[in-house]
C-alpha cells in the first residue's frame, strides 16, 4: 500500500502553466525521418487502422492455432507485431484508447481522460463524445441525439490526430466508422471528412450536424436497406467445433460469467434488438459492410492520394464485459475477429492492389479476467464497490481538519478512479489542498482493496514520477477534467458494487494495458515479432509513417530503429 507523491510544499500551479509543463515531456522527442513512398497521384493508396474494441495482446499468442492463415497470422508474418505493447497511462478506457490512438499523446494532452468526466470548469459531468455545442443527429431526429446528450462531436479532443495533416495538406481524405459513437468520433480526430456509428435506438448509421447536414446517398442507400433488421435476432453459435472451445477455454458458462451464457446465443424477443446486435459478432459484420459500402461510395484509396480509413469494431467490447476473457463468447468473437481481417485484406489487395494498402490492428484496451474466475490463481480478485470508502474517508477527514460545513463534505465525489476533494472548504478553512490531498490518500492506500493512491494535481511541474503506476496516473490526469486523488484498486477488483457478474477494464494492470499493435503493407518492413516491451502511442507513427506523413512534432514516440530505411526495403515497396 502507497502513496504518492511524498512531498511537501508543493506549489499548485495554474492549469495553463501545468499543461504546459507536462508537455515539454513531449516536446523534447520527434517521429523518426525514415523515407516513405510518395502517395501515388494516379491510383491512390490506403492505409486502415483496425480498432478491436477490447481485445487484450495476449490473444493473438494464445489462440494463436486456431486462427486461419490469412488473418492476423499472415499480418504477424509478413508484417510488424510488437508483441508486448502496453498503453503508458492509467484510464485504460474506451474514449482515452480511442484518442490515444488517433493522436499518439496521452489523456494529459489529448484531454479525453474519461469516457465521461466531471468537468471542473462547468461543473458538469460530460461525455467524452458530446460536443461544447449543440449538434443535431443526422439524418434529423429533430434535434441532437438524445443518447449523446447535446449531440456528438470532437470537441473535447484538445489536439488533432494524426490524419489531420493529410486533410490539411489536401493529400487524402479521412473517414471514422465504429459502431460506438464515441470512437467514430475520438478515432477521426478533429476535422476528418466523414465520421458515422451505429445508433442501436434506430439500427441506422448516422453522423452529426458537426460534420455534415445530410448523410451522403451511399449512406442513405446502405440505412434503406435495413441490414442492422437483416443481421438481427441471428441465433449466434460458435465458429468452429464446441469441442474445440471446451479443450481451450474450459466448460461454456465459466464462474462470473451471469446467467443467459451458454451457446447458442439468441437475442430475448422483447429486448431492444439493435443493442444484442451490437453485443455479438453481428455487429461487427454490419460495420464491416457500411465500411464496404464507404469504400466503394467514395472511393477510398482509388482517387489518388492516400486515403485513411479508421474502423472501430466494438461488439469485442460488449462480449468481453459480459463474459470475461477466458470464455467461449470472447474466444468465438476473437476467432471471428481473424476471419474478418482476412476478409478486409482479401478484398481490399483485390480491390486496389497489394501495393496500395497498408493495415495497421490495434486496440483500445485490454480486459481483467472475471474475479470469480481469477479467484483459484489470485486469491485477492473481488468486487469492490469505491461508493463504500465516501462515508470512512470522511469522518477521517472531519476528525483531522474539523467538521465539514453542513451540509458539505470533505469528499465532494467519487468519479473512480478519481476522488474529488471541497475545494472551496479546503480554501475556506486556509487548508493547503495537498495536505489534504494526503491524508486522503494515505488513508486510502491503506485499504486493502487499494494498491496505490495518487495525487498528481500537486505535482504537475514535479518530477517525472518513478513509481510506475503514480507515473500512469499522471500521464492519464488533465487539471480541469480529473479529481484530486487517484484509487488504484489491487489486481483483478472490479470497482463496482452494482455488477454481480461480468468484469471491466480501466486499470493500469498488465491485463488491462496490454494491446496488439500490427502493422502489415505498404511501407511496413517484413520484422515479424518483436517482443520487447514497447508503448501503445507508437502506433500513431506507424500510421504516419504509412500515409507518408512528414514526421509529426510533440509525440513521445518514434518509429524504433529497425524501421530504417533498409529495413523498409525488405517489405513491399509502394509503387
Ligand atoms: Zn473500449
Amino acid at each position: 500500500m502507497r502513496v504518492w507523491p511524498a512531498l511537501r510544499g508543493v506549489l499548485i500551479l495554474s492549469p495553463a502553466f501545468a499543461l504546459v509543463a507536462a508537455g515539454v515531456v513531449f516536446l523534447v522527442r520527434q517521429f523518426d525521418d525514415t523515407p516513405v513512398a510518395p502517395p501515388d497521384e494516379a491510383g491512390g493508396r490506403l492505409v486502415v487502422v483496425v480498432v478491436f474494441d477490447q481485445f487484450r495482446g495476449d490473444y493473438l499468442t494464445r489462440w494463436s492455432k486456431l486462427f486461419g492463415p490469412d488473418g492476423f497470422e499472415k499480418l504477424k508474418a509478413d508484417g510488424v507485431w510488437y508483441s508486448d505493447a502496453h498503453i503508458p497511462y492509467a484510464v485504460t478506457t474506451t474514449g482515452p484508447g480511442h484518442a490515444s490512438i488517433a493522436t499518439g499523446l496521452t489523456p494529459s494532452v489529448h484531454g479525453v481522460v474519461d469516457n465521461a468526466w466531471f468537468d471542473r470548469t462547468s461543473a458538469k459531468p460530460v461525455y467524452c463524445a458530446t460536443g461544447v455545442r449543440s449538434y443535431d443527429r443526422v439524418p434529423s431526429l429533430g434535434g441532437p441525439d438524445p443518447a449523446a446528450g447535446g449531440g456528438q462531436s470532437p470537441d473535447r479532443l484538445l489536439v488533432g490526430g494524426v490524419g489531420e495533416a493529410l486533410v490539411a495538406e489536401n493529400r487524402g481524405r479521412v473517414f471514422s466508422l465504429a459502431l460506438k459513437d464515441r470512437s467514430a468520433v475520438i478515432l477521426g480526430g478533429k476535422s476528418p471528412t466523414g465520421a458515422y456509428w451505429f445508433d442501436s435506438g434506430t439500427g441506422q448509421f448516422a453522423t452529426s450536424g458537426f460534420y455534415r447536414d445530410r448523410l451522403p446517398p451511399w449512406a442513405e442507400a446502405f440505412n434503406a436497406g435495413k441490414p442492422a433488421a437483416r443481421l438481427a435476432g441471428a441465433e449466434w453459435n460458435r465458429l468452429l467445433d464446441p469441442a474445440v472451445y471446451e479443450a481451450t477455454a474450459g466448460p461454456d458458462a465459466g464462474a462470473g460469467e451471469g446467467t443467459a451464457n451458454l451457446f447458442p446465443h439468441r437475442a430475448p424477443a422483447d429486448a431492444k434488438t439493435y443493442d444484442a446486435l451490437v453485443a455479438s459478432p453481428a455487429g461487427n459484420d454490419l460495420l464491416w459492410e457500411f465500411a464496404q459500402a464507404a469504400i466503394d461510395a467514395e472511393g477510398l484509396g482509388q482517387r489518388g492520394g492516400t486515403d485513411l480509413l479508421l474502423l472501430g469494431f466494438s461488439a469485442n467490447d460488449l462480449v468481453g464485459h459480459a463474459y470475461g476473457p477466458d470464455s467461449h463468447e470472447v474466444l468465438d468473437v476473437t476467432l471471428r475477429s481473424d476471419r474478418l481481417v482476412a476478409d478486409l485484406v482479401a478484398k481490399l489487395a483485390a480491390k486496389l492492389g497489394a501495393d496500395r494498402l497498408s493495415v495497421i490492428v490495434t486496440a483500445d484496451h485490454g480486459i481483467c479476467p472475471v474475479p470469480e474466475r481469477a479467484r483459484a490463481a489470485h486469491p485477492e480478485a473481488q468486487r469492490f464497490d469505491p461508493a463504500a470508502v465516501y462515508a470512512p474517508l470522511n469522518a477521517v477527514l472531519d476528525a483531522r481538519f474539523g467538521a465539514g460545513d453542513a451540509p458539505a463534505t470533505w469528499v465532494e465525489r467519487i468519479d473512480y478512479p478519481w476522488l474529488t476533494l471541497n475545494a472551496r472548504q479546503i480554501a475556506s478553512r486556509g487548508l493547503d489542498p495537498a495536505a489534504v490531498e494526503r491524508v486522503a490518500a494515505e488513508w486510502a492506500a491503506n485499504r486493502p482493496e487499494v494498491a496505490l493512491a495518487a495525487f498528481p494535481r500537486s505535482l504537475l511541474a514535479g518530477p517525472t514520477l518513478a513509481e510506475p503506476f503514480a507515473r500512469a496516473a499522471q500521464l492519464s490526469f488533465h487539471p480541469d477534467r480529473c479529481g484530486d486523488v487517484f484509487l488504484l484498486t489491487v489486481p483483478y477488483t472490479y470497482p463496482s458494487g452494482k455488477l454481480a457478474s461480468g468484469t471491466t477494464h480501466g486499470s493500469p494492470h498488465a491485463y488491462d494495458t496490454h494491446v496488439p499493435v500490427v502493422a502489415f503493407g505498404v511501407n511496413v518492413p517484413k520484422l515479424g515479432e518483436r517482443g520487447g516491451r514497447v508503448s501503445s502511442l507508437l502506433v500513431a507513427p506507424i500510421v504516419a509513417h504509412c500515409l507518408g506523413l512528414d514526421p509529426l512534432p510533440g509525440r513521445p514516440e518514434r518509429l524504433p530503429p529497425e524501421w530504417k530505411p533498409e529495413a523498409v526495403s525488405n517489405g513491399t515497396p509502394a509503387r
